[in-house]
């Protein structure tokens, strides 16, 4: 304890957290699984053009940079086009400094900013925005670096998600609930972490999770004959 606040000893991700609260299963299957995890081709090419935002996006000399990671790929060059006539439509802020670190000794949390400034902080996403607001997930990674960055410097930050596909903004006002859900997902975390086999939330997370074809918590289609033996 320090000045009556409970110190967490974890070092737990923003990302695991954030698995976490969307289901824990997700986050000790990807804790004991020993493959990697390859980074989306959108995501490496929302990356490259968010050193960009902030000043004219030209696609060739962003295709440029891109071919030395990512040389040949179509897909990628594509998505580039996408991104770019979708960003080309808004106005940017130029970033002060990007991929920030940045941890919270209260909650033994860290993760990095993608985008930082003096008064508040972008998250990068490849995909369109939802229709209204922010997704469950982005949002609650903004609490986090929230929270971070107003233990690091003493003042608050605000955030935002910035929607490279489809060009969009949006802010994200941290709220008394969002505290609340940060610290029931870092309990969550805390446990799966220290190996404890979590309670399973299925939902329609399951349609996009890549344990989906091995998590057990998944109901399999019972055959024909377990079907007739369940009834006997
Ligand atoms: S398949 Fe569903 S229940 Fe299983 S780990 Fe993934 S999200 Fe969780």
């Amino acid at each position: 304890m320090l000045n009556g606040i409970k110190m967490h000893d974890e070092k737990i991700s923003v990302t695991d957290l954030v698995k976490a609260a969307t289901c824990p299963m997700q986050l000790y299957l990807a804790k004991s699984a020993d493959r990697g995890f390859t980074e989306p081709v959108s995501y490496t090419v929302a990356k490259l053009v968010s050193y960009h935002l902030g000043e004219p996006l030209f696609t060739d000399e962003i295709w440029e940079e891109l071919e030395a990671i990512l040389p040949g790929n179509d897909d990628a060059r594509r998505i580039l086009e996408q991104m770019i006539a979708a960003c080309s439509k808004v106005t940017w802020r130029h970033a002060d400094q990007y991929e920030v670190p940045v941890f919270s000794k209260k909650y033994g949390i860290y993760g990095r900013v993608d985008r930082f400034f003096d008064d508040s902080f972008s998250i990068i996403r490849s995909g369109a925005a939802p229709a209204h607001g922010v997704y469950f997930s982005d949002r609650l990674k903004a609490v986090c670096y929230s929270i971070c960055l107003e233990e690091m410097y003493g003042k608050p930050f605000y955030g935002r998600i910035e929607y490279l596909g489809s060009g969009t903004i949006r802010s994200v006002v941290v709220q008394p609930q969002d505290i609340r859900t940060f610290l029931l997902a870092l309990r969550l975390a805390e446990k799966a972490v220290k190996g404890e086999i979590p309670k399973v939330i299925r939902g329609h997370q399951c349609l996009q999770c890549r344990f989906a074809g091995t998590c057990s918590a998944i109901e399999k289609p019972k055959s024909l004959f377990s079907r007739m033996m369940s009834k006997t």
